[in-house]
């Protein structure tokens, strides 16, 4: 085949439009189809594995080629994370606007690492987040920038948090050096505080073991008392606590721990105090749960994925740090061939690979800046209150049902409860049904997960395994709540029958 590409790695205009048009019908397509779509794929992991064992090409093959093998290989071995009734993790439905800021922000092939390679690329990621700041409260003055999602913005605020609470300069030599051999600790609550802290501290170095779980409250919420009690313990042995992270909004329950109270705990022992808002940062903005979140201002740091209940297609992370120049502090690092000269002048901008962990880094900033535009506070406003009410709605219907067990109030838009035939409801103190409704519950997920119709999973809760949904897509209805809950309570049925 003769190449007739302007250059090796181009298209001509003519194929660029004739392609790329074809993917966005496929793109449409898709999103007119998302209801119809099985949630999860039916295939095992190696019945996909057989299908990518092709040999890399000698010859390129045409654009037309290669996205047909999306169709064909790719699309069908995904899973429709868009779709309304994926209840799955706490995944973000992919607003479409997005997917065309991702386009535009390839077509332009921006680094922004450096205001140079893309002086109105740094002000949007600017923007973008003084809009996150001011919808939720926080001042709007504060440092930050867009990283891959929570891990990395966690990861971001406790590297700075690190730098400047420790009592020593340990930057040119790291945190052990002689006369400085403390232990570094973290503090976040028991049962709701989230895995990625534990991987932070593990890519600090700082031993999964700094990560000190502090007791929670019956409602799941941090035990501030406790709190206060374990950083005077461990100060008391020669230790450093160095950084608290409240959940604002956990993983399993979605509750938002005290701010205030924390704090103040904080304050009094030289403690910086981490907002972890991956997932519920933005229900600052709703009047019924802005109460929650009083006190967010005091928060030396916070962190909100866009990729998760704003919808922004995947990967979106952003973190906020209140003194903008501790971020810089900890990131800062030149080398005679990232920039010129430092000046003072109006012809240097700022470089984020000076505020943040990544170097090079893609124009991510685009899809989140395009879709609170698309959005607007308002309608931002309307969809996650939307959320709230189906979560409400879905906690009337377990309470209503006869097999199934509430668990907790809702608070946000992630809920657990468990299904637990009638028969059962007055024994579950025994710990023989404890286990058999451990795996009953497993079962119903499993089995849901299979039946395409939903994607339900499970957690843990006190111990036991529950059903827990994440109701934070902007397509779901009530309908889709209705018959997801009648297919789970249908398959624990069947499945706790006794066999006649
Ligand atoms: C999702 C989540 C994280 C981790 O974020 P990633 O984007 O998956 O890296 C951290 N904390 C909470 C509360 C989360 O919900």
């Amino acid at each position: 085949m003769t190449d007739t590409r302007p250059h090796p790695g181009d298209m001509t205009p003519d194929e660029f439009r004739r392609v790329g048009g074809a993917v966005i019908e496929a793109i449409a397509q898709y999103h007119a189809d998302l209801d119809d779509r099985r949630v999860l794929p039916d295939v095992t992991p190696s019945e996909v594995s057989a299908r990518f064992t092709d040999p890399l090409p000698q010859m390129g093959l045409t654009a037309g080629a290669i996205l047909a093998d999306w169709s064909e290989r790719v699309l069908p071995n995904l899973t429709t994370v868009g779709s309304p009734r994926h209840f799955g993790y706490v995944n973000g439905s992919g607003a479409m606007i997005g997917i065309l800021a991702d386009a535009l922000a390839a077509s332009v092939n921006t680094n922004a690492g450096a205001w140079k390679l893309g002086p109105a690329a740094t002000e949007v990621e600017r923007q973008a987040v003084r809009w996150i700041a001011e919808l939720v409260g926080y001042p709007v003055d504060c440092g930050g920038l867009v990283v891959s999602g929570g891990t990395m913005a966690n990861f971001t605020a406790l590297l700075t948090a690190l730098r400047h609470v420790a009592p020593y300069d340990s930057t040119p030599t790291g945190l052990q050096q002689p006369g400085h051999q403390a232990r570094f600790l973290v503090y976040m609550s028991s049962h709701e505080g989230h895995v990625s802290v534990t991987r932070v501290a593990d890519m600090l170095n700082l031993g999964r073991e700094s990560v000190r779980r502090v007791p929670s409250h019956p409602d799941f919420t941090m035990d501030v008392e406790a709190l206060a009690a374990m950083i005077a313990e461990d100060r008391s042995r020669g230790e450093i606590p160095f950084c608290v992270v409240a959940q604002l909004g956990s993983i399993n329950v979605g509750v938002v721990d005290p701010i205030e109270a924390i704090a103040d705990v904080c304050a009094a022992n030289g403690v910086w105090l981490h907002g972890d808002g991956a997932c519920g940062l933005l229900a600052a903005l709703l009047p019924e749960t802005r109460a929650r979140f009083r006190g967010l201002e005091r928060l030396d740091s916070v962190c909100f994925d866009p990729h998760k209940w704003l919808g922004v297609p995947y990967d979106c992370g952003v973190v906020m740090v209140r003194h903008a120049e501790r971020l810089r502090r900890a990131f800062s690092i030149t080398a005679p061939y990232l920039r010129g000269p430092e000046d003072t002048d109006d012809r240097v901008g700022l470089d984020f690979l000076e505020y943040g962990p990544e170097m090079s880094r893609g124009f991510k900033a685009l899809k989140l800046w395009m879709t609170l535009r698309f959005f607007g506070a308002t309608g931002l406003r309307d969809v996650l209150a939307r959320s709230l009410a189906l979560t409400r709605y879905l906690h009337q219907l377990v309470r209503a049902h006869a097999d199934c067990v509430v668990l907790h109030e809702p608070v946000l838009y992630l809920y657990c409860f468990q299904y637990c035939p009638a028969a059962l409801r007055d024994r579950t103190g025994e710990p023989a049904v404890q286990e058999q409704l451990d795996r009953l519950n497993q079962e119903i997920a499993d089995t849901m997960q299979q039946s395409g119709l939903a994607l339900v999973m499970t957690s843990r809760i006190r111990g036991r395994v529950v059903l827990r949904m994440s109701i934070c897509s902007h397509r779901t209805g009530e309908d889709d709540l209705r018959r997801t809950l009648e297919g789970l309570v249908d398959i624990g049925q069947r499945l706790s029958a006794i066999p006649g």
